[in-house]
């Protein structure tokens, strides 16, 4: 009944991961995020391994493997960087997949093949400046045109807004409805009166590119709105069930990340005459990141099971999130001041996990929100109903 074995697929990809981000990411990584560069080189070569749609079906042009290979995949990257796994945390976890979801058969034609081939890039454009957590607040408005929608508002946050070539974007079609006012549209950056700027000196995941999407009277075809009017809240939602579960797994890879550098740094380091490994206090640091790191990938391990039987995830995508995301920053924390002042210092990678592991607690869902949401499943407050349309079970059908 229970299986922890990787499948010979599985390990191949993670093999494949690793060796990629051994040789393409390490050995540049501290000077990419101390330029703030993002190398979008890589988002190519990751293409070319089939990484930019690794759970989509064939037949819409990825791999066809299952959900748990993509929870492999930004393990892997995350090792490397923070910013790469979030590449494809919005690219396939909340772009593609919203699209194999609940896109029809001319959208995932023109939009979700290309993007599983790599040779289009997807985003997700949800936050504004007004409204974060609070999504039924969004402001971006569209108004319908004959056979078109006129969309204008702003769009902050977006991770990969200078590089994406389609946007999923949320705008209220009915401002008085509140989230049920809410309409998801497929927005091309080609589109006139889409802008976007990146923002400079972040905290962390320097090395990624976040910013601005600027809508200015843009038409977008009715043909481009994705789901039916006032189905953008669910669309959003279900969303983040996918980008939820990348960005847990990415976070299991950094607190590995943690764990490798640290017991290498307390093997070496000694003080009081022997290696700072043999005192106990460190190596109760590094136990709790052991512990950590071992139930948060059984948590996205599980999520990915329930994906691949085509089981609503909401509840568990949501703990595995925010457990997965507290350990990474925990464990980064504890990394640098294994460290030491070398690990306040640019010279060893824990800063930037540091900085790195902040993120995740904030987007896809605070912390704060997170736990609010696992306090009403307990108390029985909050309840899933089921969607109109579901994420196809694992094997595909072809
Ligand atoms: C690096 C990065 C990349 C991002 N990429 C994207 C992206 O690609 N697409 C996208 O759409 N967005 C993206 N975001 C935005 C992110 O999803 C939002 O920042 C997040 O949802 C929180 O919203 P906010 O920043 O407006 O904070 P707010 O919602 O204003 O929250 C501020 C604080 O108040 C707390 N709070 C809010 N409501 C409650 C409550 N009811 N009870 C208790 N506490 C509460 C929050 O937990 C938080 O601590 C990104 C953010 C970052 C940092």
């Amino acid at each position: 009944m229970f299986d922890f074995s990787y499948s010979e697929e599985q390990l191949a990809v993670k093999k494949m991961v690793r060796k990629f981000v051994d040789k393409e990411i390490m050995p540049y990584i501290q000077e990419w995020d101390a330029k703030q560069h993002f190398e979008t080189s890589l988002l190519k070569k990751l293409a070319d391994l089939g990484l930019m749609g690794v759970c989509i079906p064939e037949k819409y042009g990825g791999q066809g493997m299952d959900y748990n290979t993509l929870a492999i995949v930004c393990e892997e990257l995350e090792r490397g960087d923070t910013a790469f796994r979030t590449a494809v945390s919005v690219h396939t976890g909340l772009n593609s997949l919203t699209l194999l979801q609940w896109g029809d058969e001319f959208q995932k034609e023109k939009y979700l093949i290309p993007q599983a081939k790599g040779e289009k890039i997807g985003a997700f454009g949800l936050t504004e400046p007004n409204a974060g957590s609070d999504v039924a607040a969004i402001q971006t408005r569209a108004v319908r045109d004959g056979d078109h929608y006129i969309l204008n508002g702003s769009k902050t946050w977006i991770s990969l807004c200078d590089v994406a070539d389609h946007f999923l974007i949320f705008a209220k079609t009915d401002p008085d409805k509140g989230h049920r006012g809410i309409t998801c549209f497929i927005v091309e950056r080609t589109f006139p009166g889409v802008t976007t700027r990146g923002f400079k000196d972040k905290l962390g995941i320097r090395a990624g590119n976040t910013g601005e999407v600027i809508l200015e009277d843009v038409r977008v075809p009715a043909e481009n709105r994705l789901g039916e009017e006032g189905e953008g809240f669910k669309i959003a939602m279900s969303a983040l069930d996918n980008g939820r579960f990348t960005v847990a797994a990415g976070a299991v890879g950094l607190t590995q990340a943690c764990i490798e550098a640290s017991v290498k740094y307390a093997k070496e380091r000694e003080t009081f005459g022997k290696p700072i490994g043999r005192h106990q206090l460190v190596q109760q640091m590094i136990a709790k990141m052991v512990a950590g790191y071992e139930a948060a990938r059984l948590l996205v391990y599980r999520v990915g099971w329930m994906k691949n039987r085509g089981m609503r995830n909401t509840r568990e995508v949501s703990l595995a999130k925010w457990f997965a995301c507290d350990v990474a920053f925990q464990a980064a924390v504890d990394a640098v001041q294994i460290h030491g002042a070398n690990g306040y210092s640019h010279e060893f990678p824990v800063e930037r996990y540091l900085r790195n592991a902040k993120a995740p607690v904030i987007y896809e869902g605070t912390r704060e929100i997170h736990q609010i949401m696992q306090g009403e499943y307990a108390l029985g407050y909050r309840k899933d109903k089921p969607l109109r349309k579901n994420l196809p079970k694992w094997p595909f059908e072809e």
